[in-house]
């Protein structure tokens, strides 16, 4: 059984380092946020009640949170473990998950503000089909077009100058708290985001004393 919390800045690759290593070993993603969307889009009472929270970026409040957390792991369905991403984001949901749950690391995906900024805002969504983009990485092959059904590439309404400076502002605040809770009592990893995919995994991989990917 492995548990496992990802943190890190927006645009850091939580996501995508969290599936490449559930996909292998075998372990469940678990996205809050996707959680939260999930319930917006269906339109449940939940969903009613994080919407405008989401909307403008801000945080929603602890109790939901932790309600929401627990009621995901409480399904058991990760026989072989979980790595959790966007949860804990606040002093309070880190000393409520360490006293639930003993984890095995801390995945701390370290990004330099100015990278940051520049993958946040070369990022870019289809409008049509919702595919996305990223102006360095991954670019479409007719500029401003979709790849996949040819709609306009859109950047993300909270993708601006002036929300990433307060996001940025507030990942702050709140998160290098949570690392030294988490540092006193588990194994914190940092890791430089930095290089390329496949290279985080691999030293993520080597930090944690797990197989390396195929
Ligand atoms: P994410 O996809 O992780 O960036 O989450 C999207 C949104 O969901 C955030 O901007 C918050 O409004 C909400 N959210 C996700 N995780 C948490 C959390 N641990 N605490 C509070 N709000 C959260």
């Amino acid at each position: 059984m492995r548990k496992y919390v990802i943190i890190g800045a927006i645009g850091s690759g939580k996501g995508t380092q969290s599936e490449l290593l559930a996909r292998d070993l075998d372990i469940v993603h678990i996205s809050v946020g996707d959680v939260f969307r999930w319930h917006v889009k269906n339109h449940t009472k939940l969903g009613a009640q994080v919407r405008r929270i989401m909307a403008d970026g801000e945080l929603v409040g602890d109790d939901l949170v932790e309600g929401v957390v627990r009621e995901r792991l409480d399904q058991h369905d990760w026989n072989y473990g979980f790595v959790i991403d966007g949860f804990p984001r606040s002093r309070r949901q880190t000393e409520f998950f360490l006293e639930s749950y003993d984890i095995d690391g801390v995945i701390h995906l370290d990004l330099p503000d100015d990278e940051v900024r520049r993958r946040v805002l070369a990022r870019r969504l289809c409008a049509g089909c919702g595919m996305d983009y990223n102006l360095i990485a991954d670019r479409p092959t007719q500029e401003g077009r979709c790849d996949v059904c040819g709609g306009e590439l859109v950047a993300r309404e909270d993708d601006t100058q002036e929300a990433l400076a307060e996001r940025l502002r507030q990942h702050h605040e709140k998160t290098d708290p949570i690392l030294e809770l988490f540092g006193r009592k588990e194994y914190v990893v940092t890791v430089d985001a930095r290089p390329a995919i496949g290279e985080v995994q691999r030293t993520l991989r080597e930090r944690l004393r797990l197989p390396m990917p195929e």
